[in-house]
């Protein structure tokens, strides 16, 4: 008895799950879903929330293929929880384009995505679809799923080179989990940056626990990019329990190990460049992220002549695409 009814409890639970997935499956955002032996956090992983960036869509892809045949290589491989891929942007995605109307990592506005869920009909821009439709699509697995907690990991890639890095807000948990990836981490940049997915689920509160860091692979066009992002998501598994830490080849560790060498742990950001596409902005060339420079070295030129550097530190995010808000920023070291 006890066995039928567990038999059409399970039923039950694969039907609801195939719904589910047919639901998504409808959605441009979804890349694919992964559902583990045993209860645990859900981790959503989102690339391509720009455009231009799709090394995170294909680190996503391929992880779930890996995860769909370790059972199979590794029979007893366990998974807590579930993996979910979600891509951010599909419309500026399929035109290679960083966005097509806003910066969609400027544009979580807790105000304005209130009166749009209210008021379909305000959503007028392509990321302000795209916003609505992926809150959608996370409340949904929420409700379904019922995890124990949300991990948000967004993944990214620079237009220029030289060094990965994490980003978390100020809440301790989310700072320990990005200390856990071992990548450089800076803090700060979450805070100076308005309407970013980490800004909007500090404000907002959920029925479970969340934590969100984003995640700088490498070069836009760097293949190994791609890989960066599998080792990424890979930690991030272990560090929040989804598999065990056994389970993990030390190469995934290497390759971001690799990357980081030579850069510091921790970095705090003391200065944001903002430019307005008026400020016709022109980064000087060979700047990579985390090379050091000096107070007053000059950076770069725009409608008002020179730019040069406020601060002794190091150079993140030089601008070497056209589209962007941001010229570069400066961080500074922080001795752990
Ligand atoms: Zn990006």
């Amino acid at each position: 008895m006890i066995y039928l009814t567990r038999q059409y409890f399970n039923l039950c639970k694969i039907q609801f799950l195939i719904l589910l997935s047919l639901q998504a499956m409808g959605s441009r955002h979804f890349l694919g879903r992964y559902v583990g032996q045993e209860k645990g956090p859900l981790l959503v992983a989102i690339g391509a929330m720009h455009g231009n960036e799709p090394a995170g869509v294909k680190g996503i892809e391929l992880m779930l293929k890996m995860l769909e045949v370790e059972p199979i290589t590794h029979p007893d491989f366990v998974f807590k929880g579930r993996f979910l891929g979600l891509l951010g942007n599909p419309t500026a995605y399929q035109r290679r384009m960083r966005f097509v109307d806003v910066d969609m990592n400027r544009h979580w506005d807790p105000v304005r995505i209130r009166q749009q869920v209210q008021q379909p009909e305000l959503s007028r821009l392509v990321e302000d679809k795209a916003i609505l439709s992926l809150l959608r699509l996370l409340h949904e697995e929420i409700r379904h799923d019922q995890p124990t907690e949300v991990v948000l990991l967004d993944l990214h890639t620079t237009s220029s080179t030289g060094g990965i890095f994490t980003i978390a807000g100020n809440e301790p948990d989310s700072q320990e989990l990005a200390v856990e990836l071992p990548a450089p981490v800076i803090l700060g940049l979450a805070d100076q940056l308005q309407g970013t997915l980490l800004q909007y689920f500090k404000s907002v509160r959920l029925d479970v626990p969340i934590r969100t860091i984003s995640f700088e692979a490498g070069h836009h066009t760097d293949p190994l990019s791609v890989n960066r992002c599998i080792a990424a998501l890979t930690c991030c598994m272990r560090a929040i329990g989804c598999v065990r830490p056994h389970d993990v080849e030390s190469q995934h560790m290497r390759i971001l190990l690799d990357q980081a060498d030579g850069l510091p742990k921790l970095t705090r950001l003391v200065y944001r460049h903002s430019i307005q596409p008026e400020d016709r902005f022109v980064m000087e060339p060979n700047y990579s992220n985390f090379r050091p420079v000096q107070k007053g070295e000059l950076l770069a030129y725009d409608s008002q002549g020179a730019v040069v550097s406020p601060y002794d530190g190091r150079i993140l995010l030089p601008l070497y695409q056209k589209q962007g808000d941001d010229g570069f920023f400066i961080v500074q070291d922080v001795q752990l």
